[in-house]
């Protein structure tokens, strides 16, 4: 483990380069060119030799934590490993290439490509279009907030709120109040789900949907959704489904057969894209055929044999980002759901369910579970017995990166206190899950018999705890004083 690295700054010295150039024979730049255009020296500008840069560059990323290296249990974020290969077909030049102010006669393979994604993604949702546009899992949950209030508005019905549960991703509320509507949230019941009866109570005309995480962020299977979403369809409201935890579900159950109107997928999550680094990620849409209508322009079409982009849409809610979303990143969901294939699709849902119920049950007895209800991909345990030692949530996601680990999520979802929130996902082998559990167990064990291990770690990594309130208000980004 690299215990410290210098800033490149500091490793600097006068007159070192990584070049070598051979000699001028031409006339210096400052005869030809006007002075008023050329920079002097660049001040503090780092001198290094090549290998001392990319030693150091090297020794930077060595201090990172990627899915390369381990186990990445962050629960609701789905850090799978996504196989190269994808990436490779990604960067093909004639798809990296592709200007995105080509002639439609140019790009009629890459509006094909889109238009098949849009298709298979239908197939796996069940739902009746999709839009590849949105670059984000809460973009897509804006836009489909968008959707429903043109629905609405269509039918001139001036719906004001929102039902969200209490166990909704932290987006959706934010995402239904940026589209002008109220909330109001729904409670969860004992078993972690909606509880239908007091949806029951809530439901009324002045309702415009449900956004509801299914599975929610417990990792329980809203089993009751059927009922939902006729309670919401009796009274003219649509459901929403936050699905960016489709992982849990391809090819065992689609959405539209739960009675779900609109949906937003995560293809950054499910469908490989390495994420977590701040993007480009793609955040679909799929509506049942009611809202076709709305759908953001513009509209891969066909007409006699070639694909064209239709903005002929008067009830569209125009456009929500420029061009046709993260073309690069729809690449990578094709290739990844053609070489998977259905089969392939359902095993991964079946293998990530497996991975997350074999951590629950291997550690069921070393932490608290507050819900018992059966869970899919992910499972949420709590700090409360390791309380009785003075010992919180934090401390255990600290001491686990002395152990090699990245933490998994902390204090999320809010309806457990000191959550520990963890989706191992299908690409985990036993190996690595017993070592995981192994680190947890001990962890449990220490907590018991030497809290203050805990309390002061990590001890093994490069910078050790931070005061993390100021470590987020006081960025240090310049180096020169
Ligand atoms: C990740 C996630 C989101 C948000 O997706 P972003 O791409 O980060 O905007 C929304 N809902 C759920 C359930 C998620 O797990």
């Amino acid at each position: 483990m690299i215990k410290k690295e210098p800033l490149i700054f500091e490793l600097s010295s006068e007159d070192k380069r990584a070049f070598q150039l051979p000699h001028l024979d031409v006339p210096a730049e400052k005869d030809i060119l006007d002075k008023s255009i050329m920079r002097e020296e660049i001040k503090g500008f780092p001198q290094l030799s090549e290998n001392e840069i990319i030693r150091h560059f090297t020794r930077l990323s060595q201090m990172n934590y990627c899915v390369d290296i381990g186990l990445y249990p962050l629960g609701s974020c789905t850090m799978k490993y996504s196989p190269k290969i994808n990436e490779k077909i990604a960067l093909i030049p004639d798809f990296l290439n592709s200007h995105p102010y080509f002639p439609e006669e140019l790009i009629q393979g890459n509006l094909e490509i889109l238009k098949i994604t849009e298709e298979l993604l239908c197939e796996i949702t069940g739902m009746d279009a999709f839009t590849l546009f949105p670059s984000a899992g809460a973009h897509g949950e804006l836009t489909g907030m968008m959707i429903i209030r043109a629905y609405h508005d269509s039918k001139e019905e001036r719906r004001k709120k929102v039902l969200i549960p209490d166990s909704a991703h932290g987006t959706n509320p934010a995402s239904a109040h940026f589209s002008g509507y109220e909330i109001e949230e729904i409670p969860s019941n004992e078993r972690g789900t909606v509880d239908v009866k007091k949806l029951k109570e809530r439901i009324n005309e002045d309702v415009a949907a449900l956004m509801i995480t299914n599975p929610n962020t417990l990792g329980v299977f809203e089993d009751e959704i059927s009922e939902i979403s006729e309670v919401l369809h009796s009274k003219g409201a649509l459901l929403y489904m936050d699905g960016a935890n489709l992982n849990a579900l391809m090819g065992i159950t689609r959405p539209r057969e739960m009675g779900v109107d609109v949906i937003h997928l995560n293809l950054h999550k499910t469908f490989s894209t390495p994420h977590g680094g701040g993007g480009p990620g793609s955040g679909p849409v799929g509506v049942r055929d009611k809202l076709i209508d709305f759908l953001p322009i513009p509209r891969i079409e066909k007409k006699e044999g070639k694909y064209f982009l239709d903005y002929n849409r008067p009830k569209s809610i125009g456009r929500i980002r420029a061009f046709y979303g993260n073309f690069l990143v729809v690449i990578k969901a094709l290739a990844y759901i053609l070489s998977m294939g259905p089969e392939g699709l359902k095993r991964v849902s079946q293998i990530a369910v497996l991975n997350s119920n074999y951590i629950r049950k291997s550690l069921e007895k070393f932490y608290y579970l507050p819900y018992k209800s059966p869970t899919l991909h992910e499972c949420v345990f709590s700090d409360k017995w390791q309380n009785e030692f003075g010992i919180k949530t934090l401390d255990i996601a600290k001491r686990l990166m002395d152990y090699g680990f990245h933490p998994p999520t902390i204090y999320f979802p809010l309806i457990v206190s000191g959550a520990l929130m963890i989706e191992p996902t299908e690409t985990e082998s036993k190996q690595e899950l017993d070592e995981f559990i192994q680190a947890m167990r001990k962890i449990a064990q220490e907590a018991k018999e030497n809290p203050e291990l805990l309390k002061s770690a990590p001890h093994k990594t490069p910078v050790r705890r931070l005061d993390e309130v100021r470590a987020a208000r006081n960025l240090i980004l310049k180096w020169s004083k």
